[in-house]
């Protein structure tokens, strides 16, 4: 086994510069929300041309609200594909694995700020530049090189293994759930998110809610005929910070949460308010998340917030009157999950690192964000393992991959898929 092991690394070794370079090329497709179907195009030919059995399927829409892996959106999903790679092991009864990762990236902020445009990679020593670098398309590419090096060892895996590229991780999760209702699942799923090398024990429930507040539009020089959305939404912010903290508290109690300063990170992420620079504005929208903790029923949290919010408007005279604050969900509504321990995947895996870090154990630690991983773990109880490489700035300004760290990872993976799922001569 140890031969097997040493020619798959070495193998790894020799096809990491076109590693790069498929990374560096996927990298360039601008994979924003609802424009994936080029990156995903690029996926499928790449899978087909190393004899996968490859499934190309649309985010099901018409899940929504009737599947509970699914959570609610806002767009259509007319160009919204998903790419699963199927290989059939040599033997029945080898156990199966799937490798899950997205494609979409999120937008780059201000591009100008980057030291190198956000879609053209730039290298620089051991560090790839570029948004999507590291969350996730390198942990995308390294399932993908994980096999090929098994396959250029001489090896054939004896369990079916899957490559999955899905869409909307960013935002619904839909993606994934759209792959896991139509049965794309294995014994164990591995989901390469930049995790600096880690293993990720826990994860936590996210909501992703859309807030309006409805002023009374004026004449500035009688301010007192008007209201302001746009303050009414700065002391919707500040009340929703009290939610924050109260859920933050209950952390205290949460084992693998306890010791992390804000696990629930009450975000603002988008403002809009106003159409003109000397009127009383009108409207103001904000779209924001929180998280909560795993174990916990999202609905459950959802009716809580609406509550939240029901009684600001009842109890802050400025909200009274009219329905002056509306509340949707725009987004990913779903549970978190704690990795049980002692699984024969974790122990897997965790001989997979020692072997590439000379025996060094391998860390778990907590994300405290949403995780396709998710998916797979709560509705289909299947030992989830996301590990990846380190990345640094994901979701910020010049987003980077470390190119040794994907090096290792890679070897980790086809390590793992190689004992996991059992090998033999080709
Ligand atoms: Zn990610």
């Amino acid at each position: 086994m140890s031969s097997a092991h040493d020619r798959i690394r070495s193998c790894v070794d020799g096809l990491f510069e076109d590693q790069v370079g498929f990374l560096t090329h996927l990298v360039r497709f601008r994979s924003l929300r609802n424009e994936e179907a080029e990156a995903q195009g690029f996926i499928e030919a790449e899978l087909r041309r190393r004899d996968f059995d490859v499934s190309r399927f649309r985010t099901d829409a018409s899940r929504i609200g009737h599947h509970p892996a699914f959570s609610p959106a806002t767009v259509g999903y007319d160009t919204s594909w998903n790419i699963v790679g199927r290989r059939k092991g040599r033997v029945a009864g080898g156990r199966s694995l799937a490798f899950n990762s997205h494609v979409d990236v999120v937008p780059a902020g201000s591009a100008d700020r980057w030291s190198h445009p956000p879609f053209q990679p730039f290298r620089d020593g051991d560090w790839l530049y570029g948004r999507g670098a590291g969350d996730m398309k390198a942990g995308l590419v390294a399932s993908i090189f994980a096999l090929d090096a098994i396959a250029q060892a001489g090896l054939s895996l004896r369990g079916d293994v899957q490559v999955q590229s899905v869409v909307e991780e960013e935002i619904t999760g839909n993606g994934a759930a759209t792959a896991f209702a139509l049965g794309h699942t294995a014994d164990a799923v591995v989901s390469p998110e930049p995790t600096g090398e880690k293993l990720v024990r826990a994860n936590s429930g996210v909501l992703k809610f859309r807030l309006a507040t409805k002023g009374r539009p004026a004449h500035p020089m009688e301010p007192a005929a008007g209201q302001s959305a746009i303050d009414l939404m700065m002391r919707l912010i500040t009340h929703l910070r009290t939610l924050e903290r109260r859920w933050i508290v209950e952390g205290r109690q949460k084992r693998r949460f306890k010791d992390i300063d804000n696990p629930v990170s009450l975000t603002i992420g988008t403002i809009a308010g106003g159409d003109w620079i000397a009127s009383i504005p009108s409207d103001c929208v904000v779209e924001g998340r929180i998280g909560f903790y795993p174990g916990e029923d999202p609905r459950g949290r959802a009716a809580e917030f609406e509550a939240f919010v029901n009684d600001i408007k009842a109890g802050d005279a400025l909200f009274s009157g009219e329905n002056l604050v509306t509340l949707s969900w725009v987004g990913v509504m779903h549970a978190g999950y704690e990795l049980a321990e002692g699984t024969d995947a974790e122990a897997c895996l965790q001989a997979a690192h020692a072997r590439v870090h000379d025996g060094r154990p391998l860390e778990s630690h907590v994300m405290p964000c949403y995780l396709d991983a998710a998916i797979f773990a709560v509705h289909g109880n299947i030992p989830a393992l996301v590990y990846g490489p380190i990345a640094e700035n994901i979701h910020g300004i010049d987003e980077r991959v470390d190119l040794s760290s994907l090096k290792r990872v890679t070897k980790a993976l086809a390590l793992f898929a190689a004992d996991w799922c059992g090998i033999e001569e080709a």
